[in-house]
């Protein structure tokens, strides 16, 4: 399994192979989602897993038997849906919110993205759906690498997007939504988080999800929203976003986790808690004498 941490290559087959062959698991998949988030409750006392699977598996038997009446509503719906709606959609893409078209179209906003997105002319023409004789003489692989590169440029104009007012209302009713996921701390009581990246470059790290409570980072629960490009939310969004709103500023946990061993606390000058300090200088390379000292005292 590859680390969360390393942008994986560009998967070129991903975006047809989701529209075209999963399109009703997704939608069920995702529905599955929402009433997970709902039952927060269950989530926290363990044991997600397990829900998860089993959702699933019910709301992949549904799909199963109505496959065939949905069949005919789907493919109408899927002809009329813009692609900015489709990839917003598709399972995974939960975090990202549908930008203004009147957005991408003024030039000014676009600065600089043509010489870092491959295929720039062909992937806004795909983003802004607008057919193009030109199109048509792509190759099947020049195609996956045009939708590849649509990906990457809607992600990089999300970034801009979302630290605009227009943006920021749009991601406010995803939070609002929960959209994001809830921060797993036990003392953070299911407080709604916000996507974060920790690099505005592309292809540096993954995208994060940042609790409000304890103002602390996570992977997100799910394997893929965890593969996105976190430049694609860049390092800014959640913090000018709680700034802009203050009344969501939520006061910061109340309880802090206390560990006890049959009711009583660790004595601090243990090796339960020295262990992790000698870790922490280790990392930091300081106080190495101190460190072999209690060593030599052991
Ligand atoms: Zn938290």
């Amino acid at each position: 399994m590859a680390s969360p941490h390393q942008i994986p290559l560009p998967d070129i087959g991903s975006l047809s192979l989701d529209h075209d062959s999963t399109g009703a698991y997704v939608a069920a998949e995702v529905a599955a989602d929402v009433v997970d988030d709902d039952e927060l409750q269950e989530d926290i006392l363990g044991a997600p897993d397990e829900l998860e699977a089993s959702d699933l598996e019910s709301s992949e038997a549904e799909s199963d038997s109505d496959e065939d009446e949905d069949e005919d509503d789907e493919e109408e719906e899927e002809e009329e849906l813009s692609w900015i709606s489709w990839f917003c959609s598709l399972r995974g893409n939960e975090f990202f919110c549908e930008i203004d078209e009147e957005y991408i179209i003024d030039d000014f906003n676009m600065t600089g993205l043509s010489s870092i997105v491959p295929y720039y002319d062909y992937a806004m023409d795909m983003i802004l759906d607008v057919e193009t004789p030109l199109e048509e003489s792509l190759t099947d692989i020049q195609q996956e690498m045009v939708e590849s590169a649509a990906e990457m440029l809607y992600g990089l104009i999300h970034a801009r997007y979302i630290v605009t007012t227009r943006g920021m209302a749009a991601m406010l009713e995803k939070y609002q939504n929960v959209d994001f996921g809830r921060c797993h701390r036990v003392h953070c009581q299911g407080q709604p988080v916000l996507p974060v990246g920790q690099s505005d470059v592309p292809r540096h790290t993954t995208v994060n999800i940042f609790c409000p409570r304890c103002r602390d980072v996570f992977f997100p629960k799910s394997q893929r929203q965890g593969n996105i490009d976190g430049s694609y939310f860049g390092t800014t969004f959640p913090h000018l976003f709680l700034l802009t709103h203050p009344s969501l500023v939520p006061s910061p946990p109340a309880q802090v986790y206390v560990p006890r061993i049959f009711g009583y606390k660790i004595n601090a000058a243990s090796e339960y808690y020295l262990g992790k300090r000698e870790k922490d200088n280790d990392r930091n390379g300081h106080r190495r004498g101190r460190r072999k000292q209690l060593q030599d005292k052991a």
